[in-house]
């Protein structure tokens, strides 16, 4: 097994979380299975450690992962951002789980970054913004944070059974089994070892797998079907396939929160395309999802052309022009990466 972190830190997040009376566990905006899904196996972990700790997001999460939240006890800062006001001047410990940077917690990042608690964060994205925290584990050779989790909590209790109440086992699994797209992508050797361990601990798979891959709603199949048939761009020079769901799309089959997940990959199916976007029209602003099946950084792409980041094969950011401007914007960033990487080359 490689190593993750030094036992020093495993030590030093302990102390800390024993000395600890206010915890407060964050995530990045519009979480996915993997932010719900670790932070709610790191507040049963806690629990299971008899300490208490509230789970605060940014905005509501997909319903799909409800089951993960049983009693409603996740608090969405959108919806009521005083009472965050008021966990967060409490808290004396806060756990970030599953971003780097903390511009990904919108209305959170002030009260993180005016806070005098111990701050840990645990991640796998590149570039962590290590400044911000007092602890940090950090690497991208994990499939998902959930993964990470899984390693760091094991560690934390020297490999007892005990300490990985179902929940726990339930939540990690869920977090990776979403961010591989159901093992798929980003899998190393460990991530296989991990989900071995969790069925043995008497994780069951089908059921999860039911609840997050066989949860949609007829409106989200439909809006797919119109993805597919009547939104979507091939451009065969660059390799690259592209969706664009306007407002008007998405409000004609009833767009909920998470419905979109996934769509993004679809592309990549297709023979001889490895990159893919989605773009879905908000409110203010188009939201980006970028993926890649070889060696063309996603990551690099969206720094430089989407107001965002992510991983090397997943990243997402945001654009601020006119929805009917993205197919020209999209050609021309793709253009000037290629004429870019080209150079590079001939150099
Ligand atoms: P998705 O396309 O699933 O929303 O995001 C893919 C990956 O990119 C995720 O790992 C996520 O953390 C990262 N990502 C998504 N949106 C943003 C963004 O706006 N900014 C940054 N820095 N990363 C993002
Ligand atoms: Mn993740």
């Amino acid at each position: 097994m490689k190593r993750y972190f030094e036992d020093e830190i495993v030590n030093d997040i302990l102390k800390a979380v024993d000395l600890a009376k206010n915890i407060v566990i964050i995530t990045h905006s519009n979480p996915d299975g993997d932010a719900i899904g670790s932070v709610t196996a790191f507040e049963g972990y806690l629990s299971s450690r008899g300490k208490e700790s509230i789970t605060i997001v940014p905005n509501q999460y997909p319903d799909y992962l409800s089951f993960l939240d049983k009693g409603k006890k996740i608090h969405i800062d959108e919806e009521n951002p005083d009472k965050t006001k008021t966990y967060m001047d409490r808290a004396d410990l806060i756990v970030a789980l599953d971003f780097n940077q903390l511009k990904r917690v919108d209305g959170l990042e002030m009260h993180v970054r005016e806070s005098k608690a111990v701050k840990i964060l645990i991640d796998h994205h590149p570039g962590p913004e290590s400044e911000a925290f007092n602890f940090v584990v950090s690497t991208t050779e994990v499939s998902s944070t959930c993964e990470l989790l899984y390693w760091l909590i094991k560690k934390m209790d020297h490999g007892s059974k005990s300490a990985m109440p179902y929940i726990v086992a339930k939540s990690l699994y869920v977090g990776m089994m979403t961010d591989t797209n159901n093992f798929s992508n980003s899998v190393h050797s460990s991530t296989f070892k991990m989900a071995y361990d969790l069925l043995e601990a008497g994780v069951d798979k089908e059921t999860l797998q039911l609840k997050v891959f066989g949860g949609f709603s007829e409106e989200r199949m439909r809006l797919m079907g119109h993805a597919l048939l009547n939104k979507m761009t091939i451009l065969k020079e660059y390799g690259a396939g592209f969706i664009i769901l306007t407002k008007g799309d998405l409000e004609q089959f009833g767009y909920c929160e998470g419905d979109t997940e996934g769509f993004v990959n679809m592309p990549l199916n297709i023979k001889g395309v490895t990159i893919s976007a989605l773009f879905s029209e908000k409110e203010d602003h188009i939201r980006v999802s970028l993926r890649s099946s070889d060696d063309f950084s996603v990551n690099k792409f969206s720094k430089k052309y989407f107001n965002g980041a992510g991983h090397e094969r997943a990243a997402g950011g945001k654009l601020y022009i006119p929805v009917g401007d993205v197919p020209q914007y999209f050609e021309k960033s793709l253009k000037a990466m290629f004429d870019k990487q080209k150079r590079a080359q001939d150099l």
